[in-house]
């Protein structure tokens, strides 16, 4: 099956740091595959996915998304790119809380250039399938309840139908009921495009709803290392 992310090699050192955070030979996400990403805090999920986003740069080795090596891109193309293939959900502030909820949405369309038209009726069609009413778009991201925003969040990741989505525990600030539909519902969503979906969490108890769970430690021979020195 064909890969949308493959990892060479990779090395990554947080700037003032003496060791490597990340240390990976070699990984791939596949197309349509959902990867449930597991692991202790401070195992290096987050700088993962900057890597993956390519948010960071590896100091060593080379992160390919849909073919097209990251490093290889000037930082405005690098911005573009992410922009069109790949929706981002976060644990939070996820939202400009003074903007409107339909403005916070739309950003994500201005920084792909998306020149979908109709973007209103794509818009006002995720709110329903995510169970928001339509008239929270008028309204200030911060007047919403969390797991509104977190919806939101959703949507705007979703609108531009990315080929990849990235979500970075982004079910805890939401009870356990909230946390399995907020999946349910990504996955549902991904599924329509055949998105690839890396889904990050500490959780463990979340990882029943993806097709493969992925230990952080089995792929970072960092944390390994800082063991056994
Ligand atoms: P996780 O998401 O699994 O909790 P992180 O990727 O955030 O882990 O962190 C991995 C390691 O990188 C930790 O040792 C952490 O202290 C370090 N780290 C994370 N973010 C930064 C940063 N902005 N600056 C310096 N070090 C960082
Ligand atoms: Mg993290």
């Amino acid at each position: 099956m064909k890969s949308v992310i493959e990892l060479e090699k990779i090395s990554y050192t947080w700037p003032g740091s003496d060791r490597a955070a990340l240390n990976i030979d070699s990984w791939k996400l596949l197309e349509g595959e959902r990867v449930f990403l597991y692991g202790a805090s401070g195992s290096g999920k987050s700088t993962l996915l900057n890597l993956l986003a390519g948010i960071l740069q590896p100091q060593q080795g080379c992160v390919r998304v849909l073919g097209q090596e990251l490093g290889q891109m000037g930082a405005r193309a690098r911005d573009g790119f992410r922009a069109r293939n790949m929706g981002f959900i976060f644990q939070q502030f996820n939202l400009l809380p003074y903007l409107t909820v339909e403005m916070n949405i739309q950003l994500a369309l201005y920084f792909g250039r998306s020149a979908e038209k109709n973007i209103r009726h794509s818009i006002e069609e995720l709110m329903q399938q995510l169970s928001l009413p339509v008239d929270l778009l008028n309204r200030q991201a911060c007047q919403l309840s969390v797991g509104q925003q977190q919806r939101v969040a959703m949507v705007r990741a979703l609108i531009s139908h990315p080929q990849i989505i990235i979500a970075d525990e982004p079910t805890s600030a939401l009870d356990s009921d909230s946390r399995d539909e907020f999946i349910e519902l990504l996955l549902k969503c991904a599924s329509v495009n055949q998105s690839s979906v890396v889904f990050v969490s500490h959780d463990v108890t979340l990882a029943n709803h993806f097709d493969k769970r992925i230990n952080i430690n089995d792929i970072n021979s960092a944390q390994v290392t800082d063991h056994v020195v």
